[in-house]
């Protein structure tokens, strides 16, 4: 029995890793145990965010740092900080930005989805460069003289989407930001692990960068990571906490909220919107504590042996696999699973809306279904959903 069947939802097989469209990554029973824990005490939440800012500063290699409601939310958070800086008028009228700079630049061939939490700050994208690779006319990608070409009195910052094959390299367009004292807030999601980049991004020189609480650090799935500059985080801080407090008694952490540089109170800013509990942050900080020491590397071996129980069973079906090694050690393998449509009469789309269809549903990656292609992503699988995946793969498969 599953609680999800009180209310009429059958529990799905994730073969798809943390993806937030199926709930994230499994939270381990110490992150569990943390978030039930602080939930039956009460703390003053600047308070809370200042303990998780040196402790997150610590583990980055960063001045500062702020628990998000998400890598998303991070963005829209670091977005406002730049926006507003300690300007209390400027938090006041945020999204609306008329009469100040709010550009911010982007390289065309980073935009996604996800640039609609820097619009939602109130910025407005301002798109540099080209990929004449993928557009199929030439060899060169976005370059950094394109960024300093885009540069007006508009400009507020500069957003990077941080991965291996970003163009141009980070340092480059952290360079063009420092020249014009503009600050990089770079949005690395998904980029954990490798642990490294709990402090490589930073180290590069980015005043601001946003990961995800819920992927690789497997806190809860609406927690996020910012992290940077102390003016920056506190600007943050101020327009995502409640506010509500008497000018005469409010007295933030000096270390994390500096009162001398503020003209007076914020009101309730726009990230109110995106709150935290004290649940989610004490969580958080338990999920990050366990990625940076390195308890997570113990599953690699599980993960290993799922897939190879699942190669075993497939053999024989109308299916070719193949491990895919990630290119650092900290992460796990995949399973490709390649279909022979012209034997097996169904394409992999076929495979993928059968396999989601039957019971239990089991959602697999799907990006590279136009190849024909299932994946299998090990992260969010336990001893029984392996079991009962390469039952459903064989079943379909056959
Ligand atoms: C997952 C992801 C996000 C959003 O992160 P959340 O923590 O789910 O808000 C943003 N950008 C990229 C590149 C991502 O992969």
């Amino acid at each position: 029995m599953s609680i999800y069947n009180e209310h009429n939802l059958e529990p799905i097989i994730n073969a798809s890793g943390a993806v937030t469209r199926l709930g994230g990554a499994p939270m381990p029973a110490a992150v569990l145990d943390a978030f039930v824990a602080a939930a039956g005490e009460w703390v003053p939440l600047e308070q809370l965010q200042a303990a998780a800012s040196r402790r997150i500063a610590t583990l980055t290699g960063t001045e500062a740092g702020l628990v998000t409601a998400g890598s998303a939310a991070g963005l829209t958070m670091g977005t406002a900080a730049i926006l507003t800086g300690f300007d209390l008028g400027r938090m006041e009228r945020l999204p609306h930005c008329d009469g100040f700079p709010h550009e911010i630049l982007i390289a065309r061939e980073q935009r996604s989805g996800y640039d609609h939490a820097i619009r939602a700050a109130g910025a407005r994208l301002t798109e540099v460069g080209f990929n004449e690779i993928v557009s199929n006319a030439g060899v060169r990608r976005t370059e950094a003289w394109e960024y300093e070409a885009a540069i007006s009195d508009r400009t507020a910052g500069i957003v990077y989407a941080f991965g291996p094959g970003s163009r141009p390299d980070l340092e480059e367009v952290v360079a063009i930001g420092r020249k014009h004292g503009l600050p990089v807030l770079v949005d690395a999601a998904g980029e954990l692990p490798p642990r490294a980049n709990l402090t490589a991004i930073a180290a590069l020189g980015a005043d601001l960068v946003s990961f995800s609480g819920g992927k690789g650090i497997r806190g809860p799935q609406s927690t996020g990571i910012l992290c940077g500059r102390r003016d920056l985080i506190a600007a943050a801080a101020l327009q995502m906490l409640d506010m509500d407090d008497h000018p005469e008694l409010w007295e933030p952490p000096a270390d994390f909220i500096d009162r001398e540089k503020l003209a007076g109170i914020p009101r309730h800013g726009i990230g109110r919107a995106l709150k935290v509990s004290k649940e989610e942050i004490i969580a958080l900080l338990t999920a990050l504590d366990l990625f940076a020491s390195g308890a997570y590397d113990k599953d690699f071996a599980r993960f290993q042996s799922y897939l190879e129980a699942i190669e075993t069973e497939l053999r024989g079906t109308h299916s070719n696999c193949r491990t895919v090694v990630p290119s650092h050690e900290e992460s796990w393998p995949t399973l490709e699973i390649a279909i022979d449509e012209s034997v097996l009469g169904r394409s992999a789309f076929e495979v993928c809306r059968r396999l989601r269809n039957g019971s239990p549903p089991v959602y697999v990656s799907h990006g590279q279904l136009s190849d024909g292609c299932l994946v299998i992503n090990p992260h969010c699988l336990n001893d029984e959903t392996a079991t009962k995946l390469a039952r459903r793969l064989c079943e379909e498969l056959s």
